[in-house]
């Protein structure tokens, strides 16, 4: 067994069922959670969803048996209108939404939120291969009714979602068969029920082990070290420059007649990066 010291450390715990070919991740966030929306003013509702998608991107790149990422995007034309959270297989993440329209306390579903036609893209780029594209129209409610819908339709691996988020912690636990495993549906069926007996309360308070203690305490698992969660945004000084880049010098010429400093923030993480006059002409303007 891998003890943690304190529940609420930012982690992902994998495991599987010695006897019965199937996978389990738990994950449980809070620090890189409330990182998130640090200096936004998304609507509680939104928080909650950036959340679960959050838990949930992190429980797919556990899956991923390569380096690479996984980016989670739902596009629709609701009040929200897209929002997005990408994860890599160090478990670093980082996501946004951009909210277009007020979004009242009681809307909390998919549909509510992004609309009717909400689209679910699944991107998943290895570092090294081809990058794959997976598309599920958001026909359930929530984000775990999507993601199951997607391992349904492409993988066809009999997989189970449970996603949390309250605006302080995200958590998430994923039940997969393995796959060419010769597990019965009845077994898969019976783990799902001892999961399904899980609270949002005790995923926020519990510590990883306790919580599959009290789940589990009548299965053989097989534990794996835990994996650090974290915020990390990927944005850089250069990246930002060649955003820049396709702008048009015209236009380039135009804004900074206006102002001499240009500033670029990143919509991850906030991030400002300036660039004055002198800097744009020897990079930009000159090619
Ligand atoms: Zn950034």
């Amino acid at each position: 067994m891998y003890y943690t010291k304190f529940p609420h450390i930012d982690q992902l715990l994998r495991y599987t069922f010695v006897d019965k070919d199937v996978r389990g991740e738990l994950v449980q966030l809070s620090n890189s959670y409330r990182r998130f929306f640090l200096g936004r003013a998304y609507p509680r509702a939104v928080n909650r969803m950036l959340g679960e998608l959050m838990a949930a991107t992190s429980l797919l790149t556990a899956t991923l048996k390569f380096e690479g990422h996984i980016s989670l995007q739902i596009h629709g034309d609701g009040p929200v209108n897209f929002i997005t959270v990408n994860g890599n297989h160090k478990q670093e993440l980082r996501g946004l939404a951009r909210v277009r329209d007020e979004v009242s306390e009681d809307l909390s579903t998919v549909k509510e939120l992004l609309g009717p036609n909400a689209l679910l893209v699944i991107t998943i780029t290895p570092e090294r291969g081809e990058r794959y594209q997976g598309v599920v129209a958001a026909e359930g409610d929530t984000i775990a009714s999507l993601i199951e819908a997607y391992f349904n339709k492409s993988e066809q691996l009999r997989t189970r979602i449970w996603l949390f988020a309250d605006g302080e912690f995200a958590s998430g636990i994923m039940l997969q068969v393995l796959p060419a495993a010769g597990t019965s549906d009845d077994d898969f069926d019976h783990l799902v029920h001892l999961t399904d007996t899980i609270t949002e309360h005790e995923i926020y308070v519990l510590s990883g082990e306790e919580i599959l203690h009290r789940l589990y305490h009548q299965e053989k698992l097989e534990l794996y070290p835990p994996q650090r969660v974290r915020f990390k945004c990927t944005c850089s000084r250069k990246n930002t420059l060649n955003a820049l880049a396709s702008v048009s010098p015209e236009e380039l010429e135009e804004i900074l007649l206006a102002d001499s400093v240009i500033t670029m923030t990143c919509d991850y993480c906030n991030e400002k990066y300036q660039f004055t006059e002198p800097e744009l002409r020897e990079e930009l303007l000159r090619r």
